[in-house]
């Protein structure tokens, strides 16, 4: 190798010590560059004489001895790919025997110095994708990856989550097929608070049991559809909570049942030669508020039809009615008569999701005394996706969890530098 020590006064030695935040004993022995390998090497060092505090205590110890030389890849120096190489001392304290000391520049299993991350990190936020990153970067995928990993896991040790009011929990699918995952997030501060595999009682014992006892006990409400599990789970985690249900999962359920009517009738239509409700799908399941000219035709032309299409998606609209309510008294009221209504109707679809509705009718009441909604967590589901189709998919499981908390978690993700 073609190479020559720059240095000979200790200018640039001094220059990159300072740039590297080193506290004497530590310095920079040599500046090695390598031009053709279009190479900047730092080699540090820490006397063998002096003194080193035991990781452990703090006691200052006499070094043992040094490691073999490591290599952590610092910030580029105009595009000269920039590495420090040292040779770790181990203290060797009475009490806590032989320790590897902690090295100022980088942290404790990385191979990047402090800097370097907090460069990726940037990156990785901004690139969205981990493939995007490591190529500006010039790592491989897996170091990228491990600079987000570790990065989440320096958000979460600092994370503070003191007067947690309103959580909400959700599914979320995962990959191809019927995997999901659930989430657990932060309504007030909308974001994610963790994600854990599948959708069933234990992913929601898992969640609960994330957070600390004393954050459990302070939740005033939890928003979530209408699930058993996620019911369950949250009566026995944090038994002083509310169990909401908010329009959005009303309006699920609701929705659902108004499209199963519009299939089944359109197929007995089409079955007697009728394209009437061809390419209406949406008409009925959008607000009339959102409607474009032609689905208001569309509409005028169908409502005197008689369809049971056009009663079913009035019932829906009528129970949006529901949420405006101030007074629980006057919307159980409201919702008495819209029940007799729904149940009353004939249309299979329309019944069940009404007695859905009644069976959770409390959790429906609880949402006019928070008015919280799991909007937050659609609005993060939507980032969510995004990141999703910019990684193409995820491998597995911890990758797709890493991922979201470390771009919708509102961590604290970069290394402190002294
Ligand atoms: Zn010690």
């Amino acid at each position: 190798m073609i190479s020559s020590t720059v240095m000979k006064t200790g200018e640039l030695q001094a220059h990159y010590g300072l740039l590297l935040g080193l506290i004497p004993p530590w310095a920079v022995v040599s500046v090695d560059l390598d031009l053709p390998g279009k190479k900047v090497v730092i080699e540090v060092d820490y006397p063998a004489d002096e003194r080193v505090p035991c990781p452990e205590c703090g006691r200052e110890c006499r070094i043992k001895d040094h490691r073999e030389n490591r290599t952590w890849r610092h910030l580029d120096t105009m595009q000269f790919e920039t590495l420090v190489t040292c040779r770790m001392p181990r203290s060797d304290c009475p009490e806590h025997g032989v320790k590897t000391i902690q090295v100022p520049w980088a942290g404790p299993r990385s191979q990047f110095t402090l800097l370097f991350e907090r460069f990726a990190i940037e990156i990785l936020l901004g690139a969205r994708s981990i493939k995007k990153a490591q190529e500006i970067l010039g790592i491989s995928w897996d170091q990228a990856q491990r600079i987000q990993e570790l990065a989440v896991e320096r958000g979460l040790a600092r994370r503070t989550i003191e007067g947690l009011r309103y959580v909400g929990v959700d599914e979320k699918s995962f990959g191809r097929g019927q995997s999901y995952v659930s989430l657990m997030t932060d309504i007030d501060e909308s974001r994610v608070l963790d994600v854990v595999p599948d959708r069933d009682r234990k992913a929601a014992d898992q969640l609960w049991k994330a957070l600390p006892e004393a954050q459990r006990s302070g939740i005033a409400a939890v928003a979530m559809d209408m699930w058993d599990s996620y019911r369950e789970a949250a009566q026995e985690h944090a038994p002083q909570a509310d169990i909401v249900h908010d329009k959005f999962h009303g309006a699920r359920y609701l929705g659902k049942a108004v499209d199963d009517v519009r299939r089944k009738e359109h197929r007995e239509l089409r079955g007697h030669g009728s394209k009437m409700l061809t390419g209406t799908k949406y008409l009925w399941l959008t607000n009339p508020v959102n409607w474009n000219d032609r689905q208001h035709a569309a509409f005028q032309a169908l409502k005197d039809e008689g369809l049971k299409v056009g009663r079913a998606w009035a019932i829906k609209e009528a129970f949006a009615q529901f949420w405006d309510y101030v007074y629980e008294g006057a919307a159980e009221n409201f919702f008495r008569r819209w029940y007799f209504w729904a149940t009353h109707s004939r249309l299979k679809p329309m019944i069940d999701a009404a007695k859905t509705l009644k069976r959770h009718l409390s959790g429906l009441l609880a949402y006019l005394r928070h008015r919280i909604t799991n909007a937050v967590t659609e609005g993060l589901n939507s980032k969510i996706q995004t990141l999703k189709a910019n990684a193409r998919g995820f491998r597995n499981f911890e990758h797709y969890r890493i991922s979201i908390l470390f771009h919708c978690g509102k961590l604290e993700l970069c290394p402190l530098i002294r």
